[in-house]
Order: structure tokens, then sequence, then C-alpha cells
């Protein structure tokens, strides 16, 4: 069926509960998929015993609600909207992915895409998991426009060739040598993710809001304000090492290598254990700096409108003489969690 513009594939969902015996489900939807999650709960109705809705954070694929789901005493969880995220899921999870049923906004875009991208000559192309089916689509009218289109192999968590996450673009970066810039379909998040991770140029188009933005520009400004966050970082004597309890964003390992590094340079740390990183807790922590183990984007995204510096590890590292800032910024150092 189709809801609000989304496919939501009724068949996969169903096949699913029989195939695993699910009778309690928790159904999880980020705020723009509540339509299609209501809908979806309505015809499968005769299929289960009950549905819950969950109504905490669903940022990503990352974030599934396992720790809700075993507290109701669900068998599975159904996900609507990302891509399946993690290599085994803790209880049986079906990701629904939900993809456009109308590539017409992004494909009539391309007709008018400015000069300066037409120049490139060569682009690295991306896309979010709902724009996928359009890949072949996007290539073949971007080639009638002079572009050679390349796309990044799959690599976990990334499952489809040409998919990128908000923390994920590592295929579309390695194809740095043989691109001259970068195309994102989906978000200006998700654009400006990449931007700051490479040198070259990055624009993110936009089909629901119909816009184009120039990211690389966008991420020079930004990264200026990181480094001065750097800066209050190194005044910050209570370090707090934020992990979270999401099962896609749980990095016990690097949160307590943190802490060590970061008592090593005299600093008092210690982890903070939280699920959704609400500022309010970070604000009422006694903590007045923080290192960002969870989303990365939390740091970028959150951290406007916050007094204290939010780092990502990256960051931190440059805050303690353990790595130079030119060595971390614009590569894919930048987004690192590896511990
Ligand atoms: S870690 Fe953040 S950017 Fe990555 S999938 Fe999860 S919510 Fe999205």
């Amino acid at each position: 069926m189709i809801v609000s513009g989304y496919r939501v594939d009724v068949e996969e969902a169903s096949r699913w509960i029989r195939a695993n015996g699910i009778r309690r489900a928790l159904l999880q939807a980020p705020p723009g998929l509540r339509e299609p999650a209501i809908r979806l709960a309505e015809e499968l109705s005769g299929h289960l015993e009950c549905v819950f809705f969950d109504c905490g954070g669903c940022w990503g694929g990352c974030d599934l609600a396992v720790h809700r789901a075993k507290a109701i005493g669900a068998d599975g969880i159904i996900h609507l909207g990302h891509a399946p995220f993690l290599e085994k899921a803790p209880i049986p999870t079906l990701y629904l992915e939900c993809r456009r049923a109308d590539p017409r906004p992004l494909l009539e875009m391309l007709d008018s895409l400015e000069e300066g991208i037409r120049d490139l000559g060569s682009l690295g192309l991306g896309m979010t998991v709902q724009w996928l089916d359009y890949v072949e689509a996007v290539r073949e009218k971007l080639a009638r426009h002079g572009l050679k289109i390349r796309v990044g192999d799959p690599s976990p968590p990334l499952r489809y060739a040409g998919q990128v996450l908000g923390c994920c673009y590592n295929p579309l970066l390695r194809l740095s040598d043989a691109v001259n810039g970068y195309l994102i379909v989906g978000s200006r998040f998700h654009g400006l993710g990449l931007a700051l991770q490479t040198h070259k140029p990055v624009y993110s188009l936009d089909p629901e809001l119909r816009r184009i933005y120039d990211s690389s520009s966008e991420a020079g400004r930004l990264l200026k304000s990181r480094y001065a966050y750097i800066g209050r970082f190194r005044a910050a004597g209570r370090i707090g090492v934020i992990l979270s309890v999401k099962p896609g964003q749980y990095r016990l390992g690097l949160a307590r290598r943190l802490v060590s590094l970061l008592r090593s340079r005299g600093k008092h740390a210690e982890v903070l254990v939280m699920d959704d990183v609400s500022l309010d807790r970070l604000r009422d922590s006694g903590f007045r700096g923080f290192v960002n183990t969870a989303c990365p984007r939390l740091s970028i995204e959150d951290q406007m409108g916050f007094e204290d510096p939010i780092l990502l590890p990256a960051e931190a590292l440059v805050a303690i003489g353990e790595m130079r800032w030119e060595e971390v910024v614009r590569t894919s150092r930048y987004f690192s969690m590896e511990a």
C-alpha cells in the first residue's frame, strides 16, 4: 500500500510475522512515518494479538527499541523507515524500509542542476534509503547532462549500493580519487555529514523541499565553530564521556579508553550512560565538557544552543594533543568511532 507517498510492504510484514511466530509486536517509526505506522498496524491487526506503538526515539536503524520491547514482553520489533543496521538484532526485528513511491520530485530537479555541479564532470552519488530505488534513473539522467556517476558498494552498516547514512559514507570516500565531487540525495543533513569528511565539493539535493545545498560551504563555516569548542573543552575540568545504550550506538570500549586517556591528561573524566542523549540532562549532569561516543551527528546538530562542548572522539584527541586538527578535519577520521 502507499501511505503519505511511501510504499509500505504489508505482505512482507505479514510474511515475517508468520515466519517468526510473532504474537505481540512493538512498532517503531520516526515522526515522519507515524501515519504509515498507524495504517500498517490496522492492516496487521488480524495477524497479531496486539501491537504496541513505541513512543521513544527512532533516529535511525541503530536506534532499535530492544529494552522497551523486552519490558513489554514483545516477541519482535517492526522498525519502519530505516534499512537494516545491526548485524544481529537481540530480538526478532523486521526493518520495513518504506521507500518513496514517486521519483518525479527527484528526477525533475536534476534538469535544473546549476552549472557549478555539471562542470564537475564526475560525481559520487549517495542516497538515503527512501530514494534508493531510483539510483539507476538518476545515473541515466545525469549521464544525459554529461556527468559520469560512480556509486559506492555496500559495506556494513550500509546494506545497498549507493546508500548513505548520516554517520557513514565510507564507500563514497573510497571513490575519492575517481570523482571530482559528490551529490547526496536526501537532505541537507545527509550532505553535510559527507562534506565534513572530504575536501571535494559536496552538494545535497532535498527532493521534499525541492532545494539544493552547497554542503561544502556549510561544512567550512561549521568547522570553524567546532575548533572554538575544542578550545572550551581544554578549559573544562570535569568531562563526561557519553555512552548510549542504543544497540547500534553502544561503544563501551571506546568510552572507557577515552576516560583513561583523559584522566592521564589530568581531567576528571567519567562515563555517562544514557539512552536518548538529552541536552537538559547533560546540563544537569555536573560535567562541563562532553565526549560523544553515541551518534556522531549529536555533536554537530545538538551543539548549537548548548553552551558546553560536546566533542566527537577525534576532536577530543585533538583537544588533548593526541592528534592535530589538520589530520582529522575533512577526513574519514572525523566521524571515526574506533576504540
Ligand atoms: S548513528 Fe546517527 S546518523 Fe547513524 S544511523 Fe544512527 S541516528 Fe543515523
